[in-house]
């Protein structure tokens, strides 16, 4: 296995795809980790690596701290992700983290694990490289799409459930094609997935057109209050308790809400400041011209340069004051 250099001046030596999947063949169990408040990516890629390692024979269970967030139930097997660990977990399980740049994102539930038991699948900036093997491809536009090139190098078929989820991973990181990570090749990978049988329109419909009302009630809310600086670069609002209360919402229909934010003419960075389940979360999402990742990671939190987030450890006020300052530091 590949040893990891230790932070500091030189980025991090990601794994050979043939070095994983050496270890993926020599493993007989896995067990799949996604981060909190799971996304399409995160969920979607190790569904499809474990469908493909399930028919290899491979025993594959999977590990969530949260529940499967209403618009992915559509996914294959998603039925079999649990907070719970199997106790007749054979000594070989490899653990893979999915689309997440640090094992901390996985959250509190997860029993101790060796270091060599551990394979890190993602495509953040920053990515800790916490795995014994760490496959961490940040030019990549979904951590699904870093599945797609092990399934390729494996040699399974890539069957028509296995195509929906990495098309799910693509589609939900690049904004539905909408984002500047949308190349050529991400293009090409989508119509050879959809060639392969992936369902583009239940994709699009259960993740893009199934908002319930509270959801559009609490955007109107939040738009409502939203407030404009820095010579209209900088747009931001937030979503609270008691917003969430007065519309019978949750955490879970705040998703869109940034995007309208970072949609505004001449806006050059957008945050949403979500002060609900005992802290302060904070969406952060760029034009191109600020660098949203290293902004959060003076905070604590990660991401990707167009698109990061952060746990806030005090106030809403003292969040507000602390993410314009970050952004300032970036050349807001
Ligand atoms: P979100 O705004 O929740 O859609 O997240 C945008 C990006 O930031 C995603 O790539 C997340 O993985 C990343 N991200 C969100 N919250 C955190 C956090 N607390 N720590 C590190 N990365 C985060
Ligand atoms: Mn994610
Ligand atoms: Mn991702």
């Amino acid at each position: 296995m590949s040893s990891s250099v230790p932070a500091g001046a030189m980025a991090p030596v990601s794994s050979t795809t043939e070095e994983v999947v050496a270890e993926l063949r020599r493993r007989s169990s896995f067990m799949f980790v996604s981060h909190v408040k799971p996304d399409g990516d995160t969920l979607g890629a190790g569904l499809a690596l474990g469908l493909a390692l399930k028919s290899l024979g491979k025993r594959v269970g999977y590990f969530q701290q949260d529940p499967v967030p209403r618009n992915l139930r559509f996914l294959p097997d998603t039925d079999l992700v649990t907070r719970d660990v199997p106790a007749d977990l054979p000594a070989d399980t490899l653990w893979v983290f999915c689309d997440m740049s640090d094992f901390s994102r996985a959250g509190e539930f997860l029993p101790a694990l060796e270091r060599e038991n551990m394979l890190d699948v993602d495509h953040h900036l920053g990515n800790s490289h916490f795995g014994a093997l760490n496959y961490v491809i940040p030019s990549e536009a979904s951590t699904g799409t870093c599945v797609l090139r092990l399934l390729h190098a494996l040699d399974v078929p890539i069957t028509p459930e296995i195509a929906t989820c990495i098309l799910t991973t693509i589609m939900t990181d690049t904004g539905a094609f909408m984002h500047t990570n949308t190349t050529a090749a991400v293009l090409r990978m989508s119509a050879e997935m959809v060639e392969l049988g992936a369902d583009k329109p239940r994709i699009t419909e259960e993740i893009f057109a199934n908002k319930r009302f509270a959801a559009t009630k609490l955007l109107g809310m939040a738009l409502e209050r939203a407030v404009i600086e820095d010579e209209g670069r900088y747009c931001w609002t937030y979503v609270d308790e008691k917003m969430l209360l007065a519309v019978n919402a949750d955490g879970e229909d705040t998703e869109e809400i940034v995007q309208h934010l970072r949609a505004v003419e001449g806006v050059e960075a957008a945050a949403l400041f979500k002060d609900y389940e005992g802290a302060v979360r904070v969406s952060l999402r760029s034009s191109g011209k600020i660098n949203v990742q290293a902004a959060a990671a003076t905070l604590g939190g990660g991401g990707h340069f167009m698109a990061s987030g952060l746990t806030f450890e005090g106030n809403l006020q003292a969040a507000i004051e602390a993410v314009h300052a970050a952004l300032r530091a970036q050349g807001l």
